[in-house]
């Protein structure tokens, strides 16, 4: 049953063209008035404009008659968003099928776990009959208030936040050492420091934070748990190595963060130093250096002979000037968690990064899922504070748990309010779990850019040779339309690593994968995070892939699941049956009629397809499971060697479509 445009829009009231309008505001999709529309999509649209009419009408006339004129049908429903299907259904006392029908005949495929976005559960409650009224979480709340801190009076300008990144061995830590004994009150102090993830450098013009866990993989771990707290980042290059690969990737984090970038060209003491081989690798990918006419900053140091280090402290302090970095100490604390662990005299201890407002001893806080009061305060030189304002690293002590890196804190009036928030949090996290957020996706793409969701579709590109890198990198560039651009954010030779499953999380990016494999970490993040990896072996199906997703003509979404992974321990040659490999199950389980399995050899991908056989002993079986030993035979493959890994998917094809 369906029921044209024009025929719909006469029983609503509408003119053709305004309904057309108007559903594809609702985002379903229509091209004129002659389309058909199915009689579930009908529905929607009937109890979405019809209650839109009530309350235009409504508006018109005073607020206490408007209120008793509600539209009849539409009943408050106070919940909290955003929540699963499940819980939605619940709520409303219907079953999650209807839930999941409704969504259907809006384009949205969902499953039960799925969470709704408060746009959505709006739309979907008032196809119910029902108007949408947010409960919002503690944490909101306190969000509000703390937000209501800010009102612009007392902001004043706060230090930067630096980190340095670079390539392995470029002198990361050698540098932040130097850096360290430009402290004035350091050198009072006798230089007695302290770990404690960040210190403080206090110059006769400004103050700088560095953070002491050089490397991006921590900077971009941070970020993919919603903490930005780094202003400047310090590319560290070593003149007599150039760029190399860890440098790029350096970069590339730091790039698709949107921080400004300072390159420290280091080791100019050695002889095989070339500094001019740097600019120019620079200029290759964009950061042309200021003496060649760019608007990159490139100091010269030496970090042994402690050379040209007060110029890369005057250029930080240039860059933060520029960025006019401010904060207001005179409101109440928040910031983040840098480092924590449990010492044995003070019990946990953290360190914090205060972002915003004083941080004084006796202070109430909550930060991530646990909570506390600031007991004692210290900073990298070990001596005891009392207060500590924005952009002051501290070491405290009086927290109840150990907090994670990246976790936000933020301080309360008291101490019962910061239980009852760490106890709300605690039962947001636990639903969290069982609802993977939604991420990037090339399936999602269209639809998100339909609703202004996705103007940018950000790609990471992981390949086997460079070649390969750039013509797929420049071909997917050129895909992009005026509605939706396409931007390599990272790309390089080698397996899909966790750093880049971070990134892809932090900057909510898909990766693609060619002629490569996934490290055995990174496909864990990734499948709990709910990252779009996909694995191609021919360019024009990656190119295929991204073009269709753009069109919102990607063909049914594949869902692979992880079943098992199994190691070779030794191939046996059998005449009629080729080669079998004699496996040990290290993950999961094997299944007969898995639909994939993959073989790979240090992280590539060798063998995509079909089991063949799997025996215990001389019998077929159906399932093998963990810690077993079994015998598997691959389909129209047998280059197979011992230590290979076997991995084994069950493959679920999922109709987007209607
Ligand atoms: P990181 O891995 O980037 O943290 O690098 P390190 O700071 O550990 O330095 C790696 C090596 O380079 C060490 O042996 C340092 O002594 C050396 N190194 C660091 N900076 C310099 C420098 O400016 N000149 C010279 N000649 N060696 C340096």
């Amino acid at each position: 049953m369906s029921i044209r445009v024009y025929e719909l829009a006469k029983e609503l009231g509408y003119s053709s063209k305004e309904l057309v309008k108007k559903l594809n505001e609702l985002h379903v999709s229509v091209k004129g008035h002659m389309s058909a529309i199915d009689e579930d999509t009908a529905e929607i649209v009937r109890h979405e404009l019809l209650g839109k009419k009530e309350q235009e009408k409504k508006t018109q006339k005073s607020k206490k008659k408007v209120e008793e004129k509600v539209n009849p049908e539409l009943r408050p429903l106070r919940i909290k968003v955003p929540l699963s299907v499940k819980e939605f259904a619940l709520k409303i006392n219907k079953s999650a099928a209807e839930i999941i029908k409704k969504l259907m005949a809006m384009k949205i495929m969902a499953t039960v776990n799925q969470t709704l976005d408060e746009e959505i559960t709006r739309q979907i409650a008032s196809g119910f009959g029902f108007s949408l009224e947010k409960i919002l979480t503690e944490e909101e709340t306190l969000l509000i208030k703390h937000k209501q801190f800010d009102d612009g009076q007392g902001l004043k300008f706060r230090a930067p936040v630096v980190t340095l990144m670079g390539h392995v061995d470029h002198g990361k830590t050698s540098l932040l050492d130097v850096l360290r004994k430009s402290n004035l009150t350091a050198r009072e102090a006798g230089g007695i420091t302290q770990h404690i993830g960040a210190y403080e450098v206090i110059l006769p013009k400004g103050k700088i934070t560095f953070l002491d866990t050089p490397g991006h993989e921590a900077f971009t771990a941070m970020r993919s748990r919603g903490a930005t707290i780094t202003d400047i980042v310090i590319i560290v290059v070593a003149a007599d190595d150039g760029l190399m690969p860890q440098t790029h990737e350096a970069i590339n984090h730091a790039k698709a963060a949107g921080v400004p970038i300072l390159v420290a060209i280091n080791k100019v003491d050695l002889p095989g130093a070339e500094v001019d081989k740097v600019k120019r690798q620079l200029a290759d990918i964009g950061l042309m250096s200021e003496d060649w006419g760019g608007s990159t900053i490139a100091v010269e140091v030496s970090a042994k002979k402690e050379t040209g280090i007060k110029k890369l402290l005057e250029m930080i302090l240039l860059e933060a000037e520029m960025l006019e970095l401010k904060a207001d100490p005179d409101r109440v604390a928040e910031g983040v968690i840098i480092e924590s662990k449990l010492s044995k005299g003070s019990g946990p201890t953290a360190t914090m990064l205060v972002q915003n407002g004083t941080l004084h001893l006796g202070d109430v806080f909550v930060c991530g899922l646990t909570h506390g009061k600031i007991k004692s305060m210290r900073n990298d030189l070990g001596e005891r504070l009392e207060k500590a304002g924005p952009s002051v690293p501290v070491e405290i002590s009086g927290i109840s748990q150990i907090p994670m890196a990246g976790d936000k804190f933020y301080v309360v009036e008291d101490e019962k309010k910061a239980r009852e928030l760490s106890v709300s949090k605690n039962e947001n996290l636990r639903q969290e779990k069982l609802m993977p957020a939604q991420r990037a996706s090339l399936e999602d793409l269209f639809t998100q850019a339909q609703e202004g969701k996705a103007k940018e579709l950000k790609i990471i590109i992981k390949s086997d040779v460079q070649g390969s890198l750039e013509a797929l990198g420049s071909s997917l560039q050129e895909l992009g339309t005026k509605d939706i651009s396409v931007s390599i954010i990272h790309s390089q030779v080698g397996a899909i690593s966790e750093s880049d499953v971070m990134l892809a999380i932090a900057s909510d990016a898909v990766i693609i994968g060619f002629h490569v494999g996934i490290d055995v970490k990174a496909k864990e993040t990734a499948e709990k995070k709910g990252v779009d990896i996909r694995l191609y072996r021919i360019i024009y199906e990656a190119i295929n892939d991204v073009r269709l997703s753009m069109e919102g003509l990607l063909e049914p979404t594949i869902k692979e699941s992880f079943l098992g992974r199994a190691k070779i321990l030794q191939v046996f040659k059998i005449s009629k049956l080729g080669k079998i490999c004699g496996c040990m199950i290290v993950k999961g389980k094997f299944v007969r009629n898995a639909e994939l399995v993959r073989l790979y050899r240090n992280d590539e991908c060798l063998y995509e397809g079909k089991l063949e056989s799997l025996k215990r002993y001389k019998d077929d079986v159906k399932e093998v499971g963990e810690g077993l030993e079994c015998g598997i035979g691959l389909d129209r493959f047998d280059s197979m060697q011992s230590d290979d890994i076997i991995e084994c998917y069950r493959v679920e094809k999922i109709a987007r479509k209607l």
